[in-house]
């Protein structure tokens, strides 16, 4: 192993080291060939060392008008494996808190599996079992299309204009949540609508996620959550990620949003939904609109230092970059105990 890398990139993970809930970087690995020891991709071991990133959900995306969505998602993750490979160690996948810690002591930086958009499974939630056993931790039930197993955002803000209700879980997304309890993957709602939300929250007994999002009071976009649904989400124990994507943060300017509008939806969030349900995840490498001044993954510095200077506390901010993400992993996960 090249002692570059490690020397260069070891971490020495702190209170503040973030754990991002939503990054797109494999679509970029896999699409256009890029690679976390280049500088083209928003994360890459230069950013991440720059901006404290000590891990983050890297999401198997599978575009709805792919023709065959269950081997597209087979050689998007053949591109993370290859992703990580070529860090020679520098970067770890974890599948659970513990994992996490271990790698941070030694070192390393971290890659958690997430999948973003359930119509990678096909239609078969049994497919679930390959991935939990390839160490999946996420699962988002849609993208911006519905599928097999529940409706989307977009899905249901078309009907809400035809005068009708959002739906939420089919039957076989029921029975997919189901099985995502039973094998220790958390439900993201990310991109899902609020029935699915719902659903997901009447049948799942885990904390839900929603990695990549913002509030619905600061930005009018069906992307993002009402206040009633921070609150449900935290009710529950789970977790929303703020994302970086402008046109979601800050609606009007053309989507041009600020660092000020980062720590907005914050606070707002905090106000809403409690300092324990929230998280960053940023989107980086979704194609976003990157707030001004905050091009990649680097510029986590500029936020920790711009939220001290709003009033959050050194221990608020430790909870959203981290704490509140290692407890939904924690809770999902129980390591047994040591044994002699
Ligand atoms: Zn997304």
């Amino acid at each position: 192993m090249p002692i570059w890398t490690a020397l260069c990139f070891a971490l020495a993970a702190n209170d503040a080291t973030l754990i991002d809930l939503h990054v797109d970087t494999v679509h970029q690995v896999f699409a256009h060939g890029r690679r976390l020891r280049g500088r083209a991709a928003d994360v890459n071991l230069a950013t991440m060392a720059a901006g404290d990133v000590g891990a983050a959900f890297f999401a198997i995306w599978v575009p709805a008008r792919a023709r065959d969505h269950v081997s597209y998602a087979e050689r998007a993750y053949a591109a993370f494996k290859r992703m990580l490979a070529e860090t020679k160690g520098a970067v770890v996948q974890a599948r659970n808190a513990a994992e996490i810690r271990a790698a941070w002591a030694a070192g390393k930086r971290v890659a958690l599996l997430a999948i973003e958009g359930a119509h990678a499974l096909g239609d078969d939630p049994e497919r679930l079992r390959v991935w939990r056993a390839r160490g999946l931790v996420a699962l988002g039930l849609t993208w911006t299309n519905s599928n097999a197993f529940a409706e989307s955002d977009v899905d249901e803000a078309a009907r809400r204009t035809r005068g009708e209700n959002g739906r939420g879980l089919t039957k076989l997304g029921e029975r997919l949540v189901a099985l995502a309890d039973e094998l220790g993957v958390l439900i993201d709602t990310a991109h899902a609508s609020a029935a699915t939300l719902r659903d997901v929250t009447r049948i799942s007994r885990q904390p839900p996620i929603a990695s990549h999002t913002a509030s619905r009071a600061l930005c009018r976009h069906h992307r993002n959550l009402t206040d009633d649904s921070l609150r449900l989400i935290a009710s529950r124990g789970g977790v929303v990620g703020l994302t970086f994507h402008g046109p979601h943060v800050r609606c009007g300017r053309r989507g041009r949003a600020s660092l000020a509008d980062i720590v907005l939806q914050l606070a707002h969030m905090k106000r809403v939904a409690g300092i324990d349900a929230i998280a960053i995840g940023s989107d980086y490498d979704g194609m976003i609109v990157t707030p001004t001044g905050l091009p990649n993954a680097a510029s986590f510095k500029k936020l920790r230092t711009a939220l001290r200077k709003s009033g959050f506390s050194a221990d608020d901010i430790s909870r959203i970059f981290q704490k509140n993400v290692l407890r939904v992993l924690e809770r999902l996960d129980p390591m047994p105990a040591a044994g002699p």
